[in-house]
């Protein structure tokens, strides 16, 4: 059920309530698994769907002092919500834009020579030391200085280090997720390397499965995302994290039908039983996504009215999802009620898992014409 109905306007079809409180516990709970290395915030892609401006000013209140978006746009939210915050810029510094990340105190993370070049010669030419990150390649070939230009740095460019000053080397983790996975100590052994042959700095590594790997991969600074956002950080284990998203959807209407009556596109779910069918407000194009349609004939997802299960039954839609009602009380599986589609009991990694896909792709999807509401500020 809403909990705070005054803040969902009566026009809602489908809200997403976002549990800052969640948020900040599970920020604590990262904060306090990393010990005494400092727990950054990864809020890119508009804090993975949930809202920048207000989940940064949760996370502040918290404790969190650092953060890390992809994009300059975001960075300038950021600053605007945040003026003391430390804001690192995953892109990395866009052609000649340097003026713009001085200009809004925002520090880019050098990824390649050309990159630190082009920072360290506004620096020189502007007269100040401004900070940035360096991010190294250890083995994942996205993003980061590739061995060679390492090594270049390290011995014919050290002079650069004399222009900007380097607040933080970074490197990411391909496959954190898999605790199991050779590559991960790989990569650590290969960062502890350049760590040696470049000037001393405080040093990240971890997202939020490096967090989970062990005090070896904290160093300095950690920088969990999906954690923070209650996802799962680790395949195949416990979810440790507290739900933070629930979205909930009304019923539009209710059909009572003969077993053996099909129900959606193409047909492909029959009732087994006399049943009452609900058809409630979200759909594909508000995020919950077409591939949680229930296998043909049988039930997909679980949502809830109360305390009822409620499975998905039939195909998704752009604007519609059918579940069957048949077993909750009449007078609760109304036009107009709420069915939970996802929250603490039908967890984001469960419908994810189901879908083929990860939380991340789910949370950032999210669709936009979804009201969000805040709790626990
Ligand atoms: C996205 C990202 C993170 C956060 O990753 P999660 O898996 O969401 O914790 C950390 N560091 C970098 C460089 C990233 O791109």
């Amino acid at each position: 059920m809403i909990h705070d109905r005054h803040a969902i306007s009566p026009d809602a079809r489908a809200v997403l309530t976002i549990n800052l409180a969640a948020l900040r516990g599970n920020w604590s709970a990262l904060n306090k698994v990393c010990g005494s290395a400092e727990c950054a915030g990864v809020i890119k892609a508009n804090a993975y769907g949930l809202g920048l401006h207000q989940i940064t000013e949760a996370l502040v209140a918290g404790g969190c002092r650092t953060f890390f978006v992809a994009t300059l746009g975001e960075a300038r939210i950021v600053r605007e919500a945040v003026p003391g915050a430390v804001i690192y810029v995953l892109d990395g510094l866009l052609p000649g834009a340097s003026h713009y990340y001085a200009g809004f105190d925002l520090r880019p993370c050098l990824s390649s020579l050309a990159e630190i070049q082009e920072w360290a010669a506004y620096c020189d030419a502007t007269g100040r030391r401004l900070r940035a990150a360096v991010h190294a390649d250890t083995g994942m070939h996205r993003l980061g200085l590739p061995p060679h230009e390492v090594e270049h740095l390290a011995t014919s460019e050290r002079g650069l280090f004399e222009h900007f000053e380097m607040a933080l080397l970074m490197s990411h983790l391909a496959c954190a997720d898999e605790p199991d996975n050779p590559m991960n100590a790989a990569q650590r052994r290969r960062f502890d390397e350049i760590r040696t042959v470049l000037p001393t700095a405080p040093a990240s590594l971890a997202n939020s499965g490096g967090t989970f790997l062990g005090p070896e991969y904290h160093y300095d600074l950690v920088r969990p995302g999906i954690a923070l956002y209650g996802g799962r950080a680790l395949e195949g284990r416990d979810n440790p994290m507290q739900w933070v998203v629930r979205f909930q959807a009304r019923i539009l209407q209710v059909h009572s039908l003969g077993a053996g009556e099909p129900v959606g596109y193409g047909a492909t779910y029959r009732t087994e039983r006399p049943s009452r069918i609900a058809t409630v407000a979200c759909g594909y194009a508000d995020g919950f996504l077409r591939a949680l349609s229930g296998p043909s004939g049988k039930p997909g997802p679980v949502g809830f009215i109360g305390d009822y299960p409620v499975p998905v039954i039939g195909r998704v839609s752009m604007d519609l999802i059918t579940v069957d009602v048949t077993d909750v009380p009449e007078n609760m599986a109304l036009r107009g009620a709420w069915v939970e589609v996802l929250g603490a009991r039908t967890t984001i990694d469960d419908l994810t898992d189901r879908a083929g896909t990860i939380g991340y792709e789910l949370l950032t999807r999210l669709g936009q014409r979804v009201q969000r509401t805040y709790e626990g500020a």
